[in-house]
């Protein structure tokens, strides 16, 4: 079955990229593998929280680095899977502990058909967990006043704990003022500046950490891949993916490179990775050639290319080329399946945090 996501990256690299939104999320397409590692089941009586539990519960065989030519696959979606069942679990708890749920506050702007399929993405994977969302819907030439406005709401209303802005936003609408401005008590997408500022910052911690960095982040200790000590190489730099998990990389006391559109010779700087992060946004870019045997790929991307026998007439590959670096890495996330399902269960363990920071349960 793994030949259903390979691809011949050669051709692939130079595929039409459809004039696509880039920040899909592979949680919208189904996708089904008969190759996968084996969960061990979560422990039902462990009374830390889910946040904590994300963080050290090593649910899966160990990934050693070995020189194996055949990687194992990270199951994002089976990781993301149990998570989701433990959230569900956790606001079960405090529903009857206490008589509040979660809140999640979603605003959109605008009709872009991939953010109004997100949105209602969202709103379902809170719905089956428990946590209420709330939505709102702004037409494109709506002010900023009236996002500002709806901003402010959600942050004195006590019963919304995380405050999402759907990115973009129209360009008349200053992006910058639009997220300072959510509260960063409720900042569940972890952009607030002083969230990013505290990620950086020695001995200081984020209220919360983005989604899609803290889903990679995650699917290495669940697979209980070695981080410290090790070299990592993050390719790169964005404020939403590239450069949060290059800090949460270094935090976890890997030595670290960032690789960007201005590295020079980036297959020298991969090649010496224990594990290489891809956030590029540009099909089948890591290949084979850039990959130290043994290493743990993270791939981030989301590429619509061109594939007439798709039904859609397109179909999905990430920034790393798997047929050929599948062969080399000991472990590699496959796209979709991979890091895309790892997001939005990071958004729903998020909105669990704040509610629970805020209604001091624990
Ligand atoms: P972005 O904001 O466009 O950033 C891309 C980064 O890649 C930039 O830092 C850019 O460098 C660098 N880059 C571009 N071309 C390069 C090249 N040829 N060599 C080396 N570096 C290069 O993208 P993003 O938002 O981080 O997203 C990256 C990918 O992840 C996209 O495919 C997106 O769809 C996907 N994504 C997936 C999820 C998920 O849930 N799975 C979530 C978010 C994003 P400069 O800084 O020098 O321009």
């Amino acid at each position: 079955m793994a030949s259903s996501i390979l691809s011949d990256c050669s051709s692939s690299a130079t595929a039409r990229l459809l004039p696509f939104h880039r920040k899909l999320h592979a949680q919208d397409f189904r996708f089904h593998r008969s190759v996968s590692i084996p969960l061990r089941p979560p422990s039902p009586t462990s009374s830390r929280s889910a946040a904590s539990r994300f963080w050290s519960l090593s649910a899966v065989t160990p990934v050693a680095m070995t020189t194996d030519t055949s990687a194992k696959l990270i199951d994002g979606k089976m990781v993301a899977k149990q998570i989701k069942d433990e959230i569900a679990g956790e606001i079960a708890k405090m529903k009857d502990a206490i008589g509040i749920v979660p809140g999640l506050a979603v605003i959109l702007v605008g009709a872009r058909k991939d953010s109004q399929t997100y949105v209602r993405n969202k709103k379902k994977a809170c719905e089956a967990v428990g946590i209420k969302s709330y939505e709102v819907h702004l037409p494109e030439d709506s002010t900023e006043e009236e996002v500002l406005k709806h901003i402010s709401g959600f942050n004195d209303d006590p019963s919304v704990h995380g405050i999402l802005v759907q990115l973009p936003l129209p360009r008349h609408m200053n992006e910058q003022s639009i997220l300072n401005a959510v509260s960063i008590e409720k900042d569940v997408d972890g952009f607030h500046p002083l969230n990013i500022g505290r990620l950086a910052m020695q001995g200081r911690e984020p209220l919360f950490v983005p989604c899609t960095p803290k889903g990679c982040m995650e699917l290495l200790h669940r697979y209980a891949v070695d981080i410290k000590g090790k070299r990592a190489v993050v390719v790169g730099r964005s404020n939403i993916v590239g450069m949060p998990a290059a800090l949460l990389l270094q935090k976890a006391n890997a030595t670290i490179s960032i690789v960007h559109s201005y590295t020079k010779n980036p297959e020298e700087i991969t090649r010496q990775a224990d594990i290489v992060i891809a956030a590029v946004g540009v099909a089948n870019l890591v290949r084979g050639s850039w990959i130290k045997p043994g290493a743990v790929v993270i791939d981030v991307g989301i590429n619509p290319i061109d594939d007439a026998e798709s039904p859609r007439g397109y179909r999905l590959v990430g920034d790393v080329c798997y047929e050929e670096v599948s062969k080399i890495a000991s472990a590699i996330t496959p796209v979709p399946g991979g890091v895309g399902p790892m997001t939005i269960a990071m958004l729903l363990s998020n909105t669990l945090d704040s509610a629970k920071r805020i209604h001091n349960f624990k």
